[in-house]
C-alpha cells in the first residue's frame, strides 16, 4: 500500500492496539486513524476483574504511544455505520474514508430483563464503579458462576461483602469445564450462598426476581452471563455477519481490504474444521500481526494464518486456572491423582485418545507444555495421565 493510503481501525482495545503496532512494525508509512468508542487509550481488560476490583490497580493502560506510532486517535468517536461501496466508516462526527479497514470492536455483555440497577463488567469505568460499591456488608448478587462471576465473587468476598450467586447450570463453570470438573470446584464457594440450577426472571429495585417466583434482596447486582459480538454498527452494510464478523484464516472479511479480529471475529479455524469465535486475551493480542499482514499483502502475496490453540486463564479464590485447547462435551476428562506437587492437572481425551484440552490449577509451568500436547493432538493413555508422579512433557 502506498504512503498516501489510509487504514482505519475501529475499536480501541487490545486487538486494535496490536494491529496498529504491527502495521508500523511491518513498515506501513501511510495514515492510520483509530476510531475508539471509549474515551480512554487502549487498556487491558483481564485485570479489571482481578487487580482493579481488588484495589491493587486503578489503571491498566496498554503500552501504546499514539505520537510514536503516528496514529490519529479519535477517542469517543464510535463507528455508527459502514458503506462498502464508497469505502467510508460513518460516525456522529462525519465520515472517514479508508483503503483498508480493521474491525476490532470486541463484545458487549448480555443484560437481563428488569428495571432495577444492573451492573456488567467490561470497561475500566464499570470496574471502578463496581469496586466503589463493594463495601463491607453489602449484599451482592452475582448472576452467573462462570469466569467473570467467579472473579467478581472473589473480589466481593475479599472486600467484606456477603455474596449470593445465582447460576442456571448444575455447577460453577459447568459450561466451560463440564459438570464433573465444575462440581469439584464447589469447596472454593463455601463462603458464598451459591444457588445452582436457579434461573433469574428479572432485576428489580433492590432485589432479583427468580424465574420460579422467589426473590433475593440485593444492594449490588452484577450480571455475568456472557457477551455478544459488537456488530450492531455493521448491520445492513453487506459485510457478512454470523454471530460475529465472518473472516477466513487470514482474518479477511467478506469485503476486499477489510479484516476483523478479537472478540468480534467469527473466524475459520483449519485446526478445528469449523468457524470459531474466541473471547480470549491471547487470541486478540496475537491476531494483530496477521490482521496487519493481511491488510498490507499485495495481490498474490502469501498471507499468514491465525489459528492458535486457544488459551485462557482466570484467577479466582486464590487459585490460578489455565485452560489450553477446547474439549468437546463427549471428550473424557482424566485427572492426575494427587501427589506431592500442589495443584491439579486435568486432561481431556477425544474418542481416539488424543489430547484436546488441559486444565491446570496452580501449575503454570505445566500449562505451557500442555499447549504443545494439544497442538500435536498427542495420543495419551488415561493411566499415564493419572500417574501422580508424571508431568506433561513435550516430545
Ligand atoms: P475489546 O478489548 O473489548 O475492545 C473493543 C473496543 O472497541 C472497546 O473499547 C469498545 O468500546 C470499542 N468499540 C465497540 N464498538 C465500537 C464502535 N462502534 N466504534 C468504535 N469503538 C467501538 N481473557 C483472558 O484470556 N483471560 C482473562 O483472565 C480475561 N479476563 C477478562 C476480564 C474482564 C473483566 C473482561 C471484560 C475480559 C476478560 N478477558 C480475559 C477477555 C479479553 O479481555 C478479551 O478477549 C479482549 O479484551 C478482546 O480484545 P478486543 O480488542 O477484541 O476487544
Amino acid at each position: 500500500m502506498s504512503a498516501g493510503s489510509r487504514v482505519v481501525v475501529v475499536g480501541g482495545g487490545l486487538g486494535a492496539a496490536r494491529t496498529i503496532q504491527q502495521l508500523r512494525r511491518r513498515g506501513y508509512e501511510g495514515e492510520i486513524v483509530l476510531l475508539a468508542g471509549e474515551t480512554h487509550l487502549p487498556y487491558d481488560r483481564p485485570p479489571l476483574s482481578k487487580a482493579v476490583l481488588a484495589g491493587a490497580r486503578d489503571d491498566t493502560a496498554l503500552r501504546f504511544d499514539p505520537a510514536a506510532l503516528r496514529v490519529d486517535v479519535r477517542l469517543g468517536e464510535a463507528a455508527t455505520g459502514l458503506d462498502l461501496d464508497r469505502r467510508v466508516v460513518r460516525t456522529d462526527a462525519g465520515e472517514v474514508g479508508f483503503d483498508r479497514l480493521a474491525v476490532a470492536t470486541g463484545a458487549r455483555p448480555v443484560r437481563l430483563p428488569g428495571r432495577g440497577e444492573q451492573r456488567t463488567l467490561r470497561t475500566i469505568g464499570d470496574a471502578l464503579e463496581l469496586r466503589a460499591r463493594l463495601v463491607p456488608g453489602a449484599r451482592v448478587v452475582v448472576i452467573g458462576a462462570s469466569w467473570i462471576g467467579a472473579e467478581v465473587t472473589t473480589a466481593a468476598l475479599a472486600r467484606g461483602c456477603s455474596v449470593t450467586c445465582l447460576e442456571a447450570g448444575p455447577a460453577p463453570l459447568a459450561q466451560a469445564l463440564g459438570r464433573e470438573i465444575g462440581t469439584s470446584l464447589l469447596p472454593w464457594w463455601r463462603d458464598v450462598d451459591l444457588r445452582l440450577q436457579t434461573a433469574v426472571g428479572a432485576i428489580e429495585d433492590g432485589r432479583v426476581e427468580l424465574a420460579d417466583g422467589g426473590s433475593v434482596p440485593a444492594d449490588v447486582v452484577l450480571t455475568g452471563v456472557g457477551v455478544r459480538p459488537e456488530t450492531g454498527w455493521l448491520e445492513g452494510s453487506g459485510l457478512e455477519l454470523d454471530r460475529g464478523v465472518v473472516v477466513d484464516q487470514h482474518l479477511a472479511a467478506s469485503a476486499p481490504g477489510v479484516v476483523a479480529l478479537g472478540d468480534v471475529a467469527a473466524r475459520w479455524s483449519p485446526r478445528v474444521g469449523a468457524r470459531v469465535r474466541i473471547e480470549h486475551w491471547e487470541d486478540a493480542g496475537s491476531a494483530g500481526a496477521v490482521a496487519a499482514a493481511t491488510m498490507l499483502a499485495g495481490e498474490g502475496d502469501q498471507r499468514p494464518v491465525h489459528d492458535p490453540v486457544p488459551y485462557f486463564w482466570s484467577d479466582q479464590f486464590g487459585h490460578k486456572l489455565q485452560y489450553v485447547g477446547a474439549h468437546a462435551p463427549a471428550d473424557q476428562p482424566v485427572e492426575r491423582e494427587p501427589g506431592e506437587t500442589p495443584g491439579r492437572t486435568i486432561t481431556w481425551l477425544d474418542g481416539a485418545g488424543r489430547v484436546t484440552a488441559v486444565l491446570t490449577v496452580d501449575r503454570p509451568r505445566e500449562s505451557a507444555t500442555a499447549g504443545v500436547l494439544v497442538a500435536e493432538r498427542r495420543v495419551m493413555a488415561p493411566a499415564e495421565l493419572r500417574d501422580p508422579t508424571a508431568t506433561l512433557q513435550p516430545a
